[in-house]
């Protein structure tokens, strides 16, 4: 049991640490997880348990130190003789601590951490949108368009922006931003620019993806396009000639239907036309939607997010429908546009060979921001 735990506490340090080596310095991050310890990350550094007794004595504020949740963060800043320099402590729903210490006593609040140096930074603390609250903080419609689509992605700024919660932009001089951050109560969205070897300027996950998904072509398994997108045809129900703004597949009712990328559910209804309808928001222009379903998918409501294949529900006839079929509407920007011949963008990714430097310096933008 002791050995299996000095095992997963120095794999642990092995992938989780991040020694500086340019200072002489020891830089060590830490996440919390279920069960975690604040003395186990202190131990795991090399100090000593006099020092943990000498920090938990310092002032009540370090009790902070022993209710730590999964999901907080630990730096640990060594100076070249292994001594204690710093502690960061960065609960996932508070403000950071700073502890310091110069040999004799503890420091709390001030940050001896040096900055980049080169860097600056914008931190928009929402109060009323981030239209508004970003403008207010100097940023640009430029870049705050730019946030709000690749934010999108991952969360709908109508239902999910709380006040309190903030946006980093992390700067180099450039006219966007190198880096761009979301740090919500629950949870965190940072993304990182990259530059390919023809200059352009794109936005990764720390795992070095874009934040937007790649498309599957078709939601369901189909066999034949019984309607595709036209401006005009005849309407057999209706019997009048009329647009058909969507595609639609043949296919058996009770065929699952799944999410073509990931998204958020906008909008879950029964309509006259429509019958039982899906719509789906994928970042801030493309809207899909999903017409005629016998069933929706368990728990799929407005504002929960999906993921690229999960289930949203099932084929069927319901509204205006001669037969069991799935009709599916792309929109970009509100205007309905033909799946079969749209172009949607692809997820790209950081290559391979660039991930060790770009994930060092997503590593140190972080520090930067304090949310290292
Ligand atoms: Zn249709």
């Amino acid at each position: 049991m002791y050995k299996s735990f000095l095992l997963s506490l120095l794999l642990f340090c092995v992938f989780l640490s991040t020694p500086s080596a340019a200072s002489g310095t020891h830089d060590y991050s830490f996440k919390v997880s279920r069960g975690d310890a604040f003395y186990k990350f202190f131990f795991s550094t090399g100090l000593s348990g006099k020092l943990l007794k000498k920090l938990m004595a310092s002032d009540e504020r370090a009790q902070k130190l022993n209710k730590i949740y999964p999901g907080d963060k630990f730096r640990i800043v060594l100076n070249a003789n292994h001594e204690l320099d710093q502690i960061i402590y960065s609960p996932a729903n508070d403000n950071p601590l700073f502890i310091t210490y110069d040999g004799q006593s503890f420091n709390y609040g001030k940050t001896s951490i040096q900055k980049i140096g080169e860097l600056s930074q914008t931190i928009i603390t929402i109060k009323k949108s981030l239209n508004y609250d970003a403008k207010k903080a100097g940023v640009g419609a430029e870049v705050i368009k730019m946030m709000v689509d690749h934010f999108s992605w991952e969360m709908d700024f109508s239902r999910d922006l709380r006040k309190g919660d903030k946006f980093m932009l992390s700067w180099n001089g450039e006219k966007t931003p190198i880096a761009m951050v979301y740090v919500g109560s629950r949870k965190t969205i940072a993304l990182f620019s990259y530059k390919n070897t023809l200059g352009q300027k794109k936005y990764f996950t720390s795992k070095g993806a874009t934040i937007n998904d790649t498309f599957a072509f078709a939601p369901a398994k189909y066999n034949r396009i019984s309607s595709s997108f036209s401006k005009r045809r005849f309407h057999p129900t209706l019997k009048i000639y009329r647009s058909h703004r969507g595609t639609d597949f043949a296919t058996p009712s009770g065929t699952p239907i799944y999410a073509p990328a990931k998204g958020i559910v906008k909008y879950r209804a029964t309509l006259s036309g429509y019958g039982n309808v899906v719509y789906l928001k994928h970042g801030s222009k493309y809207l899909t939607v999903y017409a005629h379903l016998s069933k929706f998918a368990k728990n799929l409501k407005s504002g929960k997010k999906v993921k690229k294949s999960e289930l949203i529900g099932y084929v069927g006839t319901t509204g205006q429908s001669t037969g069991p079929h799935l009709h599916y509407e792309i929109r970009v920007n509100g205007v309905h546009q033909d799946a079969e011949k749209i172009k949607l963008p692809k997820q790209s990714f950081v290559p391979t060979s660039a991930m060790p430097e770009f994930q060092k310096r997503a590593r140190r933008i972080l520090q930067d921001l304090n949310i290292g």
